[in-house]
């Protein structure tokens, strides 16, 4: 099997997992006991969160783990908005992941505004038109640091700026950037940012919301006194302690990564364009290295991905069929992705572990499939 599918989710890196291990089978105690036997997972607990918060340039107790990236932007979204009165107003963008639109839906349905900024067609949110949406009685703003169908990474330090001119929260969805490119919340300025751990090599179901001192938010789990009383539910000491270890390595890592990744687009790139396949690659630079979307003249991306799937390669697909229509993303149709090819899209999302060889089988299947070669 060829796995080309690294931003849907990604293989947990070996140290990773044994560095979870003895909290799984030894030292499996509740961190909050008072005994001797739960020192060892108290210590994981504290250790885990100081790297992490190392690795993105914050403190501590900045750091509030949950259960991944969905958790921790229903939190940032609605414990703010929660605590304005209804009527206020958050700004955010139409090519958001999900986690994000549908927290605005319900916060909508609770009587709060939501404005949806259209990204440009290169796929970008600009600081003019974040200033440009900003209205009476807007209290937070959220944008992605990167996009997860085509990549493309926001400029977050002058959207960030933007809001806080205009007395704005800021949040970002880091979920497909975190592990991929440097983020450094003090230099960015930002108020708030989600992650997820299996997006880099870390373990399902562990994430982390980075909430800047300062900042007021309503508690999103309630229940025992963990995460400062902000987020209740005994603490899932190995996976904080794998997210640790994998977000450690593959920060260390990012430079290496990087150029690997880019060699192995290329790669496919070039193949496609010597065979005259009639495609475009969606959003422009810069983009997270390794996600390619790329959208095929007359083909089905539905059918792609089976075709694909069948050779043994793994990808992703930008549309979907139903009985009638073929369905085109949410992201595909707000970068207005010219129809003729949007239908025709897959998300091929490398990781480190892929190889050059992969590349070419990867790009060597399309051409088959696409030109019967
Ligand atoms: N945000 C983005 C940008 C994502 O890509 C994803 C996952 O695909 C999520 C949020 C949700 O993360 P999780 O799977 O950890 O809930």
């Amino acid at each position: 099997m060829i796995y080309a599918d690294n931003a849907a989710t990604t293989k947990l890196d070996l140290d990773a997992f044994n560095a979870m291990r003895p909290f799984l089978l030894e030292d499996y105690s509740n961190a909050s006991q008072p005994y001797s036997f739960a020192k060892a997972s108290k210590k994981a607990l504290k250790n885990a969160r100081e790297s992490i918060a190392k690795c993105i340039n914050a403190e501590p107790n900045e750091i509030f783990f949950t259960s991944g990236g969905t958790e921790s932007d229903n939190w940032a979204l609605k414990g703010i908005v929660n605590l304005h009165k209804p009527n206020s107003v958050i700004i955010t963008s139409e090519f958001e992941h999900h986690a994000v639109l549908n927290s605005c839906k319900y916060l909508e349905s609770c009587g709060y505004k939501a404005k949806y900024i259209r990204p440009t067609k290169e796929g970008f949110i600009t600081p003019k038109s974040l200033k440009s949406a900003i209205s009476e009685n807007a209290v937070l703003s959220s944008v992605m640091m990167a996009n997860n169908e085509i990549g493309t990474i926001q400029p977050i330090k002058e959207l960030c700026a933007v809001a806080h001119e205009n007395g704005l929260i800021f949040h970002t969805d880091a979920v497909q950037a975190l592990g991929h490119i440097r983020v450094d919340v003090k230099d960015l300025n930002i108020d708030m940012l989600s992650c997820s751990a299996h997006k880099f090599n870390g373990p399902k179901g562990i994430g982390f919301l980075y909430i800047k001192n300062g900042v007021e938010i309503q508690p999103y789990i309630n229940g025992g006194a963990q995460e400062g009383g902000m987020r209740g539910g005994t603490e899932n000491i190995s996976a904080v302690v794998g997210m640790a270890k994998a977000l450690e390595k593959n920060i260390a890592a990012i430079a290496e990564n990087t150029e690997h990744l880019q060699k192995l687009e290329q790669t496919i790139v070039h193949l496609l364009s010597s065979a005259k396949i009639d495609y475009i690659r969606n959003g422009a630079q810069p983009q997270i290295s390794g996600n390619l979307s790329l959208s095929f003249k007359g083909a089905e991306g539905e059918m792609l991905l089976h075709r694909l799937d069948l050779m043994g390669i793994m990808v992703s697909t930008g549309s979907a069929c139903d009985s009638q229509n073929t369905q085109i993303s949410h992201v595909l149709k707000a970068i207005a992705a010219p129809n003729e090819y949007a239908k025709g899209t897959i998300r091929i999302s490398l990781g480190k572990d892929n190889t050059t060889d992969e590349a070419v089988k990867i790009a060597k299947a399309l051409i088959h499939i696409l030109k019967g070669k």
